[in-house]
């Protein structure tokens, strides 16, 4: 692991290479301790380096055993190379080759960067620095090569050699060893190289693009779980069919495989022509994944095939970049998911995830521009806001542009940028050629970090019919910027009549509002609309048309009536959603209060329940109160998150109560045919039934019911559901217990399954919640080496167990900082990511946020802390 140096790289400090590296061939000869490699680049300088410019390579812990410049062994003299640098002085004017021989050892490789080992299968992972652990190279995005790449290997062991590209030649060498060469005519960076090698089962099919080329496809998992990949390639061959209709982008290779692996940082990587997944992406059932699991693994599939164009056919010039293959990229997968399931829902699901992880990250300590300018670790920005945010900022480009103008925009990009390592200023640009207009205030968006404010306050004259919206919008300073500039936010609204519908109604000065849509450009704004025949109530940020944070005067009723009748789906969830939190946040301040208006939520929710016009889905959602963290996200300051817990079961129960024979029947109701889909509207309908089951089981106040469906469950969704409902509610009842231990006796051999497992126990609430996950670190299946599960028990704490996390003794945040500090030795990039749970420490009452000051001061100590962690943890503390 790369230990800190202090180093800050910064966007403004980016200048060209002094070198290109057209061409570069690897073979690798592959050994769990001594894996050689050889590689064999063809260098050119550029024309306007200095002639007497150094050649200086990447490295990271590389071990060199020999260097060839032009054919001849290089002496001892003649170059410097440490672990982490090759450098050399004197050079050829004109292009030459350069031989590098290392050696690695994959199997001691546990910070799975590079080449390593998951369950005996060879494996990389090199975005973003990885490739330096391979070999020395110029390993930055801009420098673009092609490759071509032999593997050599025990038949036995491995007998399947994959890299990126096409297959060339494989034969077999002496000594029951053979080996296969890959060649990709296409130019890529280094964090696009991949290899695997290994013993695998696969499934196939094929695909013929829209000119008529055959792709082989192919799907590589453990031996013994290929039926559990079709879902995969079902979704694989949707998103190459959906990505040349809705985009006009086809498939470039003739072959395109995916790898699942168990032990991967992430949840996949785009490697060109080879994606390499978690395996927790790739496969599924109905046994033993959830409907959630499905959509998850469907938006993947997509996310990383959509990467063809958008990351590999053009990639970032450098890190700072990265949103312009993430941000975008995520706006395509989720335009996919819109596609293949129900758009309000998606929207409703992208905004909930844009909220819950996104919005913290913007108030926080970690916050940062869509595009950063500064880091000490690339890796601690693959973050929500470069990501989610990210995909905003594309979303909100087509809100401005025009559904149409933008595809032009997006055409013109692949058009100029082919090939290319561009930048978001390349991008925006594609924008303001094909529509004429001025993108630079709207550019902020990519430029300054902070979730923007706007605030609204209305006047309605009657005798005129004339409404005006006085609109003023700021943003709150995060670190390092103090002062904020004025944004360009497209504010989708609608005007509601009394009948539901909405009105018709001219704008008195049309320069700001358009198609429905306010451009709010100026810090205070006037909107007028004339012609009303009755007061509407204001529908605000349609389909979450600005990632903003937004008040408004408006009454109860308003709020209450935009809840049931909004013709916006989003906009709908909004009202009810916000009426929800804020009922929570008051009784969680005050909880003798308990007005009336718990049970009109109580009323709404029974309304929204019982509503056959909306579709299941979008009901469970409705119906599902905004989560612990979501109440004391919007609290902000002084957080009690005991008092939120408190608050959030009393109006449940409420809930429950009102509507207990209601939601009971139609729990029942929902019961289908024991036929599974995993098609988005069987999944609803479990969803809705799943949240019902909550409530019944909240209002009858015993284990029957969720005893039951755990029982009779013939899928994932339902089984996991049931005990999640058995292990929150009756966590000391001996149906939980014997349902805990069916559970894992049922799947202990299924680690993906086992995971849910782990899940369920960590966010147990309540007191006991930490002396369980304690417990559960000692489980036989518990390993602290094994991403996925330390995710699913330590980081699902956390996160996720508002109670048990944030005790007020500070012993949760110490067992948390313990497992931190063991993790790094392993892995300092899963360390970081953990670490991030703390960023919201500010936000807690006083003694809270000491007992969190200490341990992060106390993880901050550590002698000898990887750049990853510290990075994380001073920026957290501030
Ligand atoms: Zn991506």
């Amino acid at each position: 692991m790369t230990i800190d140096t202090g180093k800050v790289y910064r966007l403004e400090d980016y200048r060209p290479s002094d070198y290109a590296i057209r061409a570069t061939d690897l073979t690798f000869r592959l050994d769990p301790r001594h894996t050689r490699v050889t590689a064999t680049l063809s260098i050119e300088r550029r024309e306007d380096a200095a002639l007497d410019a150094p050649l200086v390579l990447d490295g990271d812990g590389l071990k060199l055993l020999s260097l060839t410049l032009d054919g001849t062994q290089l002496p001892t003299g003649g170059f410097e190379a440490t672990p982490d640098r090759l450098t050399i002085a004197r050079l050829p004017k004109g292009p030459f080759s350069l031989v590098i021989e290392t050696e690695l050892a994959p199997e001691a490789n546990s910070a799975l960067m590079g080449l390593y080992l998951s369950n005996g299968v060879y494996c990389t992972q090199c975005e973003a620095e990885g490739f330096r652990r391979i070999t020395y190279f110029l390993d930055r995005p801009d420098v673009m090569s092609v490759y071509t790449v032999r593997v050599e290997a025990p038949k036995a062991s491995a007998p399947i050699l994959l890299s990126n590209g096409n297959p060339v030649e494989s034969g077999d060498l002496e000594d029951g060893w053979h080996y296969a060469v890959w060649h990709d005519p296409h130019l890529k960076p280094s964090y696009l190289f991949a290899l695997v090698a290994g013993d695998l089962g696969r499934i196939t099919d094929s695909f013929t693009t829209r000119s008529g080329r055959t792709v082989e496809l192919g799907i590589y998992v453990e031996k013994g779980k290929e039926a559990r990949a079709t879902y995969a390639m079902d979704a694989l061959k949707r998103s190459m069919l959906w990505d040349e209709e809705v985009f006009g982008l086809e498939y470039d290779l003739d072959v395109f495989n995916i790898v699942a692996v168990s032990d991967f940082n992430m949840g996949a990587m785009e490697n060109k022509g080879l994606n390499i997944f978690n395996d927790k992406y790739v496969l599924a059932d109905e046994e033993t994944a959830t409907d959630v699991d499905f959509a998850n693994i469907e938006a993947i599939i997509a996310h990383e095939y959509f990467h063809n164009w958008t990351g590999n056919r053009i990639t970032c010039r450098d890190w700072f970049q990265l949103c312009l293959k993430e941000g975008l990229t995520v706006f395509r997968d989720h335009e996919f998911s819109a596609d293949m399931r129900s758009r309000a829902v998606k929207r409703i699901a992208e905004v909930r995830t844009l909220k819950s992880l996104q919005f913290p990250e913007d108030q926080g300590p970690l916050a940062h521009p869509v595009r950063p300018r500064r880091y000490r670790e690339i890796n601690n920005f693959y973050t929500a806001t470069v990501y989610e945010k990210g995909s905003e900022v594309v979303r909100m480009i087509r809100t401005i542009l025009g559904a149409e103008a933008f595809r032009q925009g997006m055409d013109l990009y692949f058009e100029r940028h082919d090939g290319d390592a561009a930048t978001i200023e390349d991008f925006l640009k594609v924008f303001e050629d094909v529509s004429g207009r001025d993108l630079s205030q709207f550019a902020l968006w990519y430029h300054q970090a902070g979730t923007p404010h706007v605030s609204v306050s209305t006047t309605y004259d009657e005798a005129r019919g004339e409404l005006s919206l006085d609109i003023e919008q700021s943003v709150p300073p995060t670190p390092l910027e103090s002062r904020k500039r004025v944004m360009h936010i497209p504010l989708a609204i609608g005007l509601v009549g009394r009948n539901g519908g909405d009105l018709d109604a001219a704008p008195v000065d049309a320069t700001s509002f358009a198609d429905g849509v306010i451009h709010l450009k100026k810090r205070r704004q006037t909107v007028r609309f004339a012609g009303l025949s009755e007061r509407p109530a204001i529908s605000l940020n349609r389909g979450f048309s600005a990632p903003i944070t937004l008040a408004s005067e408006q009454s109860v009723e308003d709020r209450l009536f935009l809840a049931r009748h909004d013709s916006d789906l989003v906009a709908r969830w909004q009202a009810l959603n916000g009426l929800l939190s804020d009922h929570l946040i008051e009784t969680s301040k005050t909880p003798a209060q308990q007005s009336n208006m718990a049970g009109r939520l109580a009323e709404v929710l029974g309304a929204i329940a019982a509503d056959d016009a909306l579709e299941p889905a979008y009901r469970a959602l409705a119906l599902t109160p905004p989560s612990e963290a979501d109440v004391a996200r919007e609290i902000g300051s002084n957080i009690d998150p005991d008092a939120i817990h408190v608050a959030r079961n009393t109006l449940v129960d409420i809930i429950a109560a009102a509507n207990r024979e209601a939601f009971e029947a139609l729990c029942g109701d929902l019961q289908g045919d024991d036929s599974f889909s995993p098609d988005a509207e069987s999944a609803g309908r479990r969803a809705l039934r799943n949240v019902l089951l909550d409530y019944a089981s909240a209002a009858q106040g015993t284990p029957e019911l969720a005893a039951s469906q755990y029982r009779d469950a013939t899928n994932m969704t339902e089984r996991a559901v049931a005990l999640a409902v058995l292990a929150h509610r009756f966590p000391t009842e001996t149906q939980t217990v014997s349902a805990l231990a069916d559970f894992e006796a049922r799947y202990g051999d299924n680690p993906l399954v086992l995971d849910k497992w782990f899940q369920i126990q960590a966010t147990i609430p309540g007191d006991a919640a930490l002396a369980r996950v304690e417990g559960l670190t000692a489980h036989g299946a518990f390993s602290i080496g094994n991403p996925n599960r330390v995710r699913s028990l330590i980081g699902t704490f956390a996160s996720s167990n508002q109670t048990g996390f944030h005790r007020a003794d500070g012993t949760g945040y110490r067992f948390f900082a313990d497992r931190i500090i063991e993790v790094e030795k392993r892995n300092p990039q899963v360390a970081a990511r953990l670490a991030t749970a703390f960023r919201s420490w500010r936000s807690l009452e006083p003694g809270r946020q000491g007992h969190a000051r200490a341990e992060l001061a106390r993880i901050a100590a550590v002698p000898g802390l990887s750049t990853d962690l510290k990075d994380i943890v001073e920026r957290t503390l501030g």
